[in-house]
C-alpha cells in the first residue's frame, strides 16, 4: 500500500486497477472521509495488492485533486476490495496444472490403449498366420527321398517287414507324421533305429541310419529330420528301412498305409 502523507490535510490517493473491467479507476479518498484510524491499519494488511496500486502523481496540485469530481459517486467511507493476486495467481496456476495433468494423463491412457490394441491385433495376426501355416503343413510325408528298392512281404525266404528307400549316405530321414521319439539307438539287424509313436498309437520305425539326430523323448513334427541314411546292420547298401506298426506291434505294409494318407513311394 502506497500511502502518501502530504503537508496539511492528510490525503491518501490511490489509483486502483479494476482487473475485471481492465480499466483504471482512480479513487481519491480524502482523509476527512475516513472514519477513524482503522483505515491505516486495514490498509497495511493488504500488502499483496501493492503492485496494483500506484499513487497519483504525488498530487502536485493538491487543490485540483481535492476538487476533482470523484470517479464514482461515493457515499461515506470507501470500502476497498482488495484481491490477493498472489493467492489468485497460485490458484490459477494450480488449476492450469491440474488441467494439464488431466490432459497428459488422458493422452497417456489413449496412447496406452492404442498400443494395447496394436499388440492385440499383432497377436491375433500371428495366431492367424500360425493357424494358416499349421493348416497347410502336411500331416504325412515320405520318410526319405530316394529310390523305392524293396517292398513289404516275403523276400529271400523270409519276411521283409518294411520298405526300403535307397539314397546316398547322409540323406535326411524324417518323421512321417507328428509324434514322440520313443526309442533312438542300437537295434539288432538295424544297426541303429529310431521309433516314433504317433497320436493314434501307430509306431513308425526307421533303420540302418548313419546318424541319429533326435534324442529319445523328443517331440517331432511331420517332415522333421530325425536321422540320416546309412548302411549299418544287415544292409546291402545305403538306404532307410521303414516299418509301420499298428495295434501294439503288428507290422503292416507301409505302401498302403502311406497311400491312405496321400503319400506315394
Ligand atoms: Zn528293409
Amino acid at each position: 500500500m502506497a500511502r502518501h502523507r502530504v503537508k496539511g490535510p492528510l490525503v491518501d490517493v490511490i489509483t486502483r486497477v479494476d482487473l475485471d473491467r481492465k480499466k483504471a479507476v482512480a479513487v481519491v479518498v480524502a482523509a476527512g472521509a475516513l472514519a477513524g484510524a482503522g483505515f491505516a491499519q486495514a490498509a497495511s494488511t493488504v500488502s499483496p495488492v501493492d503492485r496494483l496500486i500506484t499513487p497519483v502523481a504525488a498530487t502536485k496540485n493538491l487543490a485540483a485533486v481535492m476538487t476533482a469530481p470523484p470517479a464514482q459517486p461515493q457515499q461515506g467511507p470507501q470500502t476497498i476490495h482488495s484481491v490477493d493476486t498472489g493467492s489468485e495467481a497460485r490458484k490459477l496456476l494450480q488449476a492450469e496444472q491440474i488441467q494439464a495433468q488431466y490432459h497428459v494423463a488422458g493422452a497417456l491412457r489413449s496412447a496406452e490403449g492404442a498400443y494395447a490394441k496394436r499388440q492385440e491385433a499383432a497377436k491375433a495376426e500371428r495366431a492367424r498366420i500360425a493357424a494358416e501355416e499349421e493348416a497347410k503343413r502336411p500331416k504325412c510325408v515320405r520318410p526319405a527321398q530316394g529310390s523305392f528298392t524293396s517292398g513289404f512281404g516275403a523276400r529271400w525266404g523270409t519276411s521283409h517287414n518294411g520298405v526300403d528307400i535307397a539314397n546316398a549316405i547322409g540323406t535326411p530321414i524324417v518323421s512321417v507324421m507328428d509324434g514322440t521319439v520313443i526309442e533312438a539307438g542300437p537295434a539288432s539287424g538295424f544297426g541303429l533305429w529310431v521309433r516314433v509313436q504317433h497320436e493314434d498309437g501307430t509306431i513308425t520305425v526307421y533303420g540302418h541310419m548313419n546318424t541319429i539326430d533326435v534324442p529319445q523323448g523328443a517331440k517331432v513334427k511331420a517332415g522333421q529330420q530325425i536321422a540320416t541314411i546309412g548302411n549299418r546292420g544287415q544292409s546291402t547298401g545305403p538306404h532307410v528301412h521303414f516299418e509301420v506298426w499298428v495295434g501294439g506291434g503288428q507290422k503292416i505294409n507301409p505302401v498302403g498305409w502311406l497311400a491312405e494318407r496321400g503319400v506315394s513311394l
